[in-house]
């Protein structure tokens, strides 16, 4: 199929939108940048390049740090709590009309399952904007009660906090849920009164692109969402080291999240990491029977394991561990290939032919160490980035392929004897993002909850995430917290106010 055949499919917008020339979005108008490298952008499905972005550096990003900073301070720091509330909800309406659109583009894009970038890159993108602006008039310090002794004798003390906001967010931002981490950056930096920059992914940066028009349509003052291409080494590194950010909120791998931390500290920035994962998920000999296409559909295979929350290590009790084994690798191995944009497939192409790569030398590793390949022997189609899915038994703990993040549809499968053994496996690992217990022995999950080392436990589901749940990592799986009033926390100061009196 050439790139026509698979266009002509697509809602008329999407083809408009391909046709343009991508250019970046800072101070409130589109940017041409004469001067910079541009990026091919690729359908991971055919392996064709759809368009091509500019490859953005230091100029740009002093730009456009100019235009958050300058927006700061302008009409954006006058409007009221509600009208802020009123601004974002515009963006959801305005997301939510688009929605189809988005969603096409982020299946062409990511290659993901039109149904999951329906739900989950819009749907639930919707929901968190519309979540986020309601906090926007529920932003409160506290009165506080002092001891304060100083002259003048007689003095007394009014004292209390404000939360303003932290300032001019940068946010650097992943492929693999691009519109989701763009909102879940763009709605709290706006509830909570700052203005941001974004870099999103040079790898899917369309979604982002896009998402600009809407920030044009809705009116936000000019400046207070800022969007810019490039590659992590240039864009994001002049972004991650500017001296007049604020804060830092960086969603990506752990080799670079240090990067960015190291950098934060620097400088003095706040600054919040979303890293990676190697989530246990414990099965228990008494979970409820049939739950194999679940496991395999939620918990492994979900978006081609390229969620930093995939169950990549699934420990099963000793006395059920063949049987699962056989019964999720039958489950992986009928799992239908096809492009994003296919409703039918199940198994989509993961994001590019790097990636592609990286996750197959994962494979042909473990294999080389004496693991055993239960499932993903079979053929892949020719064109497109795509990776059967592959469950892994045999396995030791010291293996690469159980302790190194795959981000690919590759799972390890070890067997444990009891739940102290489960505890010890699921907890020896230097990750902490999440966990998932599945059981129907309520005083064995209650124990286990306390007992395991992650951001997130699920008891009998895996990967279901809302923007009221505080979400993130322990360990070298990140610092601080997104969605809920904990994540609007980080994009917020508090300033104390002592006010003496007679
Ligand atoms: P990555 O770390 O390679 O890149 C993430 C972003 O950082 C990209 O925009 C990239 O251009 C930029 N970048 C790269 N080098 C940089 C540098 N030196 N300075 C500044 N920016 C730089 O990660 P990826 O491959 O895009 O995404 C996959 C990773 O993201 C996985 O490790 C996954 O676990 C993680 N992730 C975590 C969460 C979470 O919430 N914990 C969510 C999604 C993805």
């Amino acid at each position: 199929m050439t790139l026509e055949q698979t266009l002509i499919h697509l809602h008329p917008d999407v083809r408009d939108f391909l046709k343009r020339d991508q250019q970046i979005f800072i101070g409130g108008a589109f940017t041409p940048t004469p001067n910079a490298d541009r990026i091919d952008v690729f359908d991971p499905s055919s392996g064709l390049a759809i368009t091509t972005i500019p490859a953005c550096g230091n100029a740009e990003i002093n730009e456009a740090v100019a235009a958050a900073r300058s927006a700061l301070t302008g009409e954006w720091s006058r409007l009221r709590p509600a009208d802020r509330e009123r601004a974002i909800q515009k963006l959801a309406d305005l997301l939510e009309r688009d929605g189809e659109v988005f969603a096409q583009l982020e299946s062409l894009n990511n290659g993901k399952n039109i149904g999951l970038s329906r739900a989950i890159e819009v749907g639930a993108s919707v929901d968190y904007l519309r979540y986020m602006a309601g906090w926007a008039t529920k932003i409160e310090g506290h009165t506080l009660d002092s001891s304060i002794q100083a002259p003048p004798e007689g003095s007394r003390y009014m004292t209390y906090t404000l939360r303003e906001p932290v300032g001019v967010v940068g946010a650097i931002i992943p492929w693999n849920f691009p519109l989701s981490m763009l909102v879940w950056k763009v709605g709290t930096a706006l509830a909570a009164g700052c203005t941001i920059v974004v870099k999103p992914s040079e790898e899917t940066p369309l979604t982002a692109l896009r998402f600009a028009h809407l920030c044009h349509e809705a009116g936000l003052p000019a400046g207070v969402v800022n969007i810019v291409t490039g590659y992590g080494h240039s864009a994001g590194a002049a972004l991650a080291t500017h001296p007049a950010i604020d804060k830092l909120a960086f969603t990506g791998s752990t080799e670079v999240g240090k990067i960015i931390g190291h950098n934060a500290v620097d400088g003095m920035k706040r600054f919040t990491l979303e890293l990676g994962g190697k989530s246990p998920m414990l099965l228990f000999a008494d979970m409820q029977d049939n739950q194999d296409q679940l496991l395999a559909r939620l918990g492994l295979f979900f978006n081609q394991g390229q969620v930093c929350t995939a169950a990549t290590r699934v420990l099963i009790e000793r006395s059920i561990y063949e049987q699962t084994v056989e019964k999720l690798a039958k489950v992986a191995d009928s799992l239908a290939f096809g492009p994003g944009l296919d409703p039918t497939a199940e198994m989509n192409p993961v994001v590019s032919a790097r990636q592609r790569d990286r996750v197959k030398g994962f494979i042909e590793r473990a294999e080389a160490a004496g693991a055993c390949l239960s499932s993903g022997h079979r053929a892949v189609p020719e064109r497109g980035y795509f990776v059967a899915p592959t469950l892994v038994s045999n396995v030791t703990p010291d293996m690469e392929i159980v302790r190194e993040e795959v981000f690919g549809p590759v799972i390890a499968a070890m067997p444990f004897e009891d739940e102290e053994h489960a505890l010890h496996l699921a907890n020896n690992t230097s990750y902490g993002l999440a966990a998932s217990i599945w059981s129907t022995d309520l005083n064995r999950a209650m124990r286990l909850t306390r007992a395991l080392k992650a951001g997130t436990v699920w008891v009998n589901t895996h990967n279901v995430l809302d923007a009221n749940l505080p979400f993130g990592g322990m360990k070298q799986s990140g610092l601080g917290r997104e969605h809920g009033r904990e994540g609007l926390e980080h994009y917020l100061e508090t300033k104390t106010v002592t006010i003496r009196y007679q």
